[in-house]
């Protein structure tokens, strides 16, 4: 089953004519409330595919961290190992204006408080989980502590979001690590700057996890693994591409796949890259490889595009399937 570490927040959006410059008050229209956070984003689009799914998060004792345990509870997330208390419930405060610019201001609150205790104490789930999957919306040594709390031949997936430098010990548990552009960027620093994202997908691979997933939005996703030699001979597909592999030494050949995205209409990307990642956990528990899961995961994001707003978005398993 599908374990999901990560923050929950309330999403407060206001739409306004004009983002408020400093010392200036604008108006704008109703408050909207949406649940949010990349941990509760991932954990709701699992379960409405039908994954059983649990959350280790943590919120506030306050009407915004109700909200969201309903709205997990709603969709079928275990939430058991959703924590209350310590501070507010995160919150992100978001301005649009009429093009669809917005300014965002996030207050971590409880999300920043979900501690590599917490995580010791939820050994129970941790245990019972195949695949566990996080972001970085919530402390780095929590994520440590997550990586060194693994069940044996558990499976760890990491979306470094938002993007921040990774020590080795998180970075080798990746299987796979799951970047967007410019969270490569990130990871990969300035010399990051000219090179394609199969450049991207390699180098990434090179500083350690075991597997890698560049996500491209409309252009789909690259998948970037490490196979023996042995295993590189006796494969007939050529699926590579690029030139199919390289040697990065050691008898270790890197084979890269290009995951062919599904042309929609694409209304609002918010929280494609969640859906994306919390499919391609979901799959990988259940025995697909990586190239299969990622194949399916873009059919999640597709879809998820298509509606606007993050978890209102995200499709059920019967919606991938008319995709
Ligand atoms: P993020 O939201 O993290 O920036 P992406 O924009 O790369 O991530 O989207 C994640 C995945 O969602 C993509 O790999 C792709 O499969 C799917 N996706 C995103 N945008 C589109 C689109 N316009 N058309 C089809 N699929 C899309």
């Amino acid at each position: 089953d599908l374990l999901v570490v990560g923050s929950a927040n309330a999403d407060l959006v206001i739409d306004v004519e004009r983002r408020p410059a400093a010392g200036e008050t604008v108006l704008g229209g109703d408050l909207a409330v949406h649940p949010g956070g990349k941990g509760a984003n991932q954990a709701v689009a699992a379960a409405r595919l039908g994954a059983a799914t649990a959350l280790l998060a943590r919120v506030g004792d306050d009407g915004h961290g109700r909200l969201l345990i309903d709205s997990l509870r709603t969709a079928g997330v275990d939430t058991a190992g959703v924590l209350v208390g310590g501070a507010p419930t995160g919150v992100a405060l978001i301005t649009v204006d009429p093009s669809g610019d917005n300014s965002i201001v996030v207050s971590p609150g409880a999300n920043g408080r979900l501690t590599p205790e917490d995580v010791r104490a939820a050994d129970g789930l941790l245990r019972t989980s195949r695949v566990v999957s996080t972001q970085l919306e919530i402390p780095l040594e929590t994520v440590v502590e997550v990586v060194r709390s693994l069940p044996e031949g558990g499976r760890f997936v990491l979306n470094p979001s938002p993007p921040r430098p990774l020590p080795g010990e998180v970075l080798a548990a990746c299987d796979p690590l799951i970047v967007n552009e410019h969270e490569a960027k990130v990871i990969l620093g300035d010399s990051a700057a000219g090179d394609t994202p199969e450049d991207w997908a390699r180098r990434l691979l090179a500083e350690g996890p075991r597997s890698v997933v560049v996500t491209l939005g409309a252009e789909g996703a690259l998948v970037a693994e490490t196979r023996t030699e042995t295993e590189r001979r006796t494969d007939e597909s050529g699926a590579g591409v690029g030139g199919g592999v390289g040697a990065v030494g050691g008898g270790v050949d890197v084979e890269v796949t290009r995951v062919a995205s599904v042309r929609v209409d694409a209304v609002d990307t918010t929280g494609a890259g969640d859906a994306f990642t919390a499919a391609l956990a979901w799959r990988l528990g259940t025995g697909a490889t990586l190239a299969e899961a990622a194949g399916y995961a873009a059919r999640v994001g597709a879809a998820a595009v298509t509606r606007r707003g993050a978890q209102e978005s995200f499709p059920t398993g019967a919606e991938v399937e008319a995709l």
